[in-house]
C-alpha cells in the first residue's frame, strides 16, 4: 500500500529522485539584491535592506513594528527578556515543538512547563492551560504564581505547528485574566491568519524564523512583531549592543546582543518576500491536492487546517494509525526516495527537560507517536 503513496509523492514533485521535505526557492530578485549589497559594500551591519525587511514584514502582518534578528531563537530568547521573564520564573509552553523555544525559555534561566495541545491545531490548548491555572496557580497582587513551586508563572509561550494557528484568541482572554504575558512562537507560520489576523500579533510578542527550511528564507534570521510601537524600539536597541545613536561615540546604556540580521540576509529576505504569498497559495494547492489522495488511504489521516484559520501549510503531515505504523511509514518512504520524519521528539522526553512539570499530555503523547511529515517544498508546476 505504502508504494502508492510513494509513488503519487514522486509524481506530484515531477521527480524520480529524492523528493526532500522542504527545499528553498529562489525565482525573484535575490540575485539582484545580493549583488547590489556587494557592489555597494553594504554585506554587514549597515545597508538599505534590514530597514526596508524590517518595514515590510511589519505592513505584510500589519505589526505596529518589525526588528530583526540573526535567527528565530535569538528572536525568541529577546522576546522572553522583553516580556520580563527572570532566572527561576515558569514559563507555560508546549512539549511538542522544536527545541528552540525551549531554549529561549532556558537561556533565561527559566523553566518550561509543558501543557497539553489540542487535537484539532496541534498547538498549545487554551482550554488545557486555563484547566492547568484553576489547579495550580494562584495570582497575588497582579503576579500569577504557582502554588506548588512558589515560582512566578510570567510567560506563555505556544507555537503555531507546521504553519496551522492555535485559538490563539481565546489563549489570550485566559493569560490576560491570569496576568501572564503572552509570547508567540510563531518561526513556522509566517503567512498564517487566524480570524483573518496575522499570528504572531496576538501576543505581546510574536517570533518569525527564516531558516533555511522555513516558508521563505534568509539563510539564516528571524523577526520580531509588536503591536506595541514602545517594546518593538526597546528591542531594535537592545538587538544592536544598545549602543547610543552617535556619529562617532560608542556609549552603551544597557547589556546588549548582537542580534541584528545582516544587510546581506535582509536582501535575500526582501526578495523572498515578494513572492510569498505565491509560495503560500502554491503550498495550499499541494495541501488541498494530499487532502483529496488521502482520503482514499485506510488509516492515513492528513492533517487540514483547523477552523478559523488560513493556514501556510509549511510543514504537511499525516496522522498514522500507531506507532507501529508510524515506524513502518517512516522507514518504507524514506527507503523508497520519500523524505519523511517522525514529530520532533517530545521535550518532556529530552534529557535537560525530563523533571519539568506537566499536565499528562494526553494529546501530545498520542499525536507524537503517530505524526509523520511528508514533503512540502513549494511546487511551481501545477
Ligand atoms: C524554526 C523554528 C524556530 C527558530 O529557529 P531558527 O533556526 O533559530 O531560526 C523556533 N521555533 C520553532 C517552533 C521553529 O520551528
Amino acid at each position: 500500500m505504502y508504494s502508492q503513496i510513494t509513488d503519487f509523492i514522486h509524481q506530484l514533485f515531477n521527480t524520480e529522485e529524492t523528493v526532500p521535505l522542504h527545499a528553498p526557492l529562489f525565482i525573484g530578485n535575490e540575485k539582484k539584491y545580493l549583488n547590489e549589497c556587494i557592489d555597494t559594500t553594504f554585506v554587514s551591519s549597515v545597508g538599505k535592506f534590514v530597514d526596508r525587511f524590517e518595514e515590510e514584514i511589519a505592513a505584510y502582518t500589519k505589526a505596529k513594528k518589525a526588528v530583526v534578528c540573526v535567527s528565530g531563537t535569538n528572536a525568541l530568547h529577546m522576546a522572553m527578556m522583553l516580556v520580563g521573564v527572570k532566572r527561576n520564573d515558569e514559563v507555560l509552553t508546549q512539549a511538542l515543538t522544536f527545541i528552540a523555544t525551549c531554549n529561549a525559555i532556558s537561556y533565561i534561566g527559566a523553566h518550561p512547563i509543558f501543557i497539553d495541545v489540542d487535537m484539532e491545531t496541534l498547538g498549545l490548548s487554551p482550554k488545557a492551560v486555563k484547566k492547568w491555572l484553576e489547579k495550580n496557580a494562584e495570582v497575588k497582587n497582579n503576579v500569577c504564581y504557582n502554588k506548588k513551586t512558589g515560582r512566578r508563572i510570567k510567560a506563555c509561550v505556544p507555537m503555531h505547528t507546521f504553519g496551522h494557528p492555535i485559538k490563539i484568541d481565546e489563549l489570550v482572554l485566559i493569560c490576560n485574566e491570569w496576568h501572564i504575558e503572552l509570547v508567540e512562537d510563531a518561526a513556522e507560520s509566517i503567512g498564517s491568519l487566524y480570524k483573518g489576523q496575522h499570528t504572531g500579533t496576538f501576543g505581546k510578542v510574536g517570533a518569525i524564523s527564516f531558516n533555511g527550511n522555513k516558508t521563505i528564507t534568509t539563510g539564516g534570521g528571524g523577526m520580531l512583531l509588536f503591536q506595541d510601537k514602545e517594546l518593538g524600539n526597546l528591542a531594535k536597541h537592545l538587538t544592536t549592543q544598545a549602543k547610543i545613536p552617535h556619529r562617532w561615540a560608542f556609549v552603551h546604556d544597557h547589556i546588549g546582543y548582537n542580534y541584528r540580521m545582516p544587510n546581506i540576509n535582509a536582501a535575500l529576505g526582501c526578495a523572498q518576500l515578494e513572492n510569498l504569498d505565491r509560495y503560500i497559495e502554491k503550498k495550499r494547492e499541494t495541501a488541498a491536492i494530499y487532502t483529496e489522495f488521502f482520503k482514499n488511504i485506510t488509516d492515513i489521516t492528513f492533517f487540514t487546517e483547523p477552523e478559523n484559520s488560513r493556514s501556510n501549510y509549511w510543514l504537511n503531515a499525516v496522522i498514522l494509525k500507531d506507532k507501529a505504523a508510524q515506524q513502518k511509514f517512516l522507514e518504507y518512504t524514506n527507503d523508497h526516495g520519500i523524505m519523511t520524519r517522525p514529530v520532533w521528539e517530545l521535550m518532556n522526553h529530552l534529557e535537560m527537560f525530563k523533571d519539568c512539570e506537566t499536565d499528562g499530555l494526553k494529546n501530545t503523547e498520542w499525536l507524537a507517536d503517530r505524526i509523520v511529515n511528508i514533503p512540502s517544498s513549494v511546487r511551481l508546476k501545477a
